[in-house]
């Protein structure tokens, strides 16, 4: 076996916004957390990226604040500085978000929620299985990490690799249920324009036929200096033009949005979300895969979906491993 890296006594697998609060929520119980990452950077599908100057989300345009949990104690007190109402452009109200965006961008956010946080980025886990009381989890580069439990954040289906490949195993009416959870794509165009777009105020409009679901001006919005419009493309024609050339699937996009955009196009690229939002969730905020040695389920197919949604399901794992230890320390 590879040398093993100093035991935790929980491993997150995930700096996404779920993997974020689990690991911020167990770490604020005193538990030692690990969080480990296959990008480049913390935020999972809460993205923003830079181009010729210009500042696009190309994830998650917004986000709400509905459950009191997550508008007090995530966004008011843990995000304050890194978000803004998108509805109103004003931060006047903080104590009555229905649509944030992430400021000076999206990526702000998870940065925020991963300070202090004990993080490993471009690590990806290949394999996850228990060595007596343990868990093990090895990365591509060969490491392997030693917890106590872990919480596992990724895409359903990534996570189910994961499982499988570690020979963990589920009753069927679990696997039942995984196995149900599918997730739309959708290919995304940032576009830096020559000029500014003619999207209406506050910069973001779904879009009701068409190939494209979405526009938002990052402009507008108040993220870019220069005209800078991001795309969504709809599930279907994502998964029509899932193995097309990227180019030109981003031409034929730009020019059904010809009327949003109003100006030259200067440059753009185009993103492949592969695992954009779940086509249909799990009801229950997480699920317990194993309760010894603990694993747990979380990110945006469990509960309420999106980035609300994912924050909730990252908080219900956290607590179910703190109950498991509970429950055992009693017994
Ligand atoms: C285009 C788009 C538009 C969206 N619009 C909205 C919106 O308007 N409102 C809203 O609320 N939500 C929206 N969402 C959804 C929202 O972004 C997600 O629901 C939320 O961010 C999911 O968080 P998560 O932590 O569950 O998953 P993720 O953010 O996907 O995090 C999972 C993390 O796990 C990591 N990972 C996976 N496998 C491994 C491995 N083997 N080893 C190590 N790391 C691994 C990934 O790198 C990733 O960082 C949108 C998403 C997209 C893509």
């Amino acid at each position: 076996m590879d040398s093993i890296e100093q035991t935790t006594d929980v491993l997150v697998i995930g700096a996404g916004m779920a993997g974020l609060i689990a690991a911020a929520e167990l770490q604020r119980s005193g538990r030692s957390v690990r969080v480990l990452d296959k990008g480049r950077g913390v935020g999972g599908r809460l993205a923003s990226r830079r181009i010729e100057g210009a500042t696009f989300d190309h994830g998650a345009p917004g986000f709400t604040a509905i459950h009191p949990w997550f508008a007090t104690e995530v966004v008011q007190a843990r995000l304050n500085g890194t978000v803004t109402p998108w509805t109103t452009g004003s931060t006047a109200s903080l104590s009555d978000l229905r649509a944030l965006r992430g400021t000076p961008s999206m990526s702000a956010v998870p940065k925020q929620l991963s300070r202090g946080l004990d993080l490993q980025l471009e690590t990806t886990v290949t394999d996850l299985r228990v060595h007596a009381d343990r868990w093990l989890a090895t990365t591509a580069s060969g490491h392997t990490f030693a917890s106590k439990s872990v919480v596992l954040t990724a895409p359903v289906p990534q996570a189910l690799a994961l499982l499988n490949a570690g020979g963990i195993g589920l009753s069927l009416e679990l696997r039942s249920r995984l196995d149900a959870i599918e997730y739309e794509r959708c290919l995304t165009v940032m576009a830096v324009l020559e000029g500014p777009s003619r999207i209406p105020s506050p910069g973001g409009v779904i879009l009701s036929d068409g190939p494209i679901a979405s526009v938002s001006d990052n402009q507008a919005k108040g993220i870019s200096t220069q005209p800078a419009v991001t795309l969504h493309a709809t599930p279907a024609f994502s998964l029509e033009h899932w193995d097309h050339d990227r180019l030109e699937s981003g031409r034929i996009l730009l020019a059904a949005a010809a009327d949003w955009l109003g100006a030259g196009i200067r440059t753009f690229q185009v993103h492949g979300w592969r695992y954009c939002q779940p086509r249909n969730r799990d009801t229950e905020p997480c699920v317990l895969v194993s309760p010894v040695p603990p694993l747990a389920l979380a990110g945006d197919a469990f509960g309420g979906g999106g980035v609300e949604g994912a924050a909730l399901s990252g908080r219900a794992a956290a607590q179910a491993i703190l109950a498991l230890e509970a429950g055992s320390q009693r017994a």
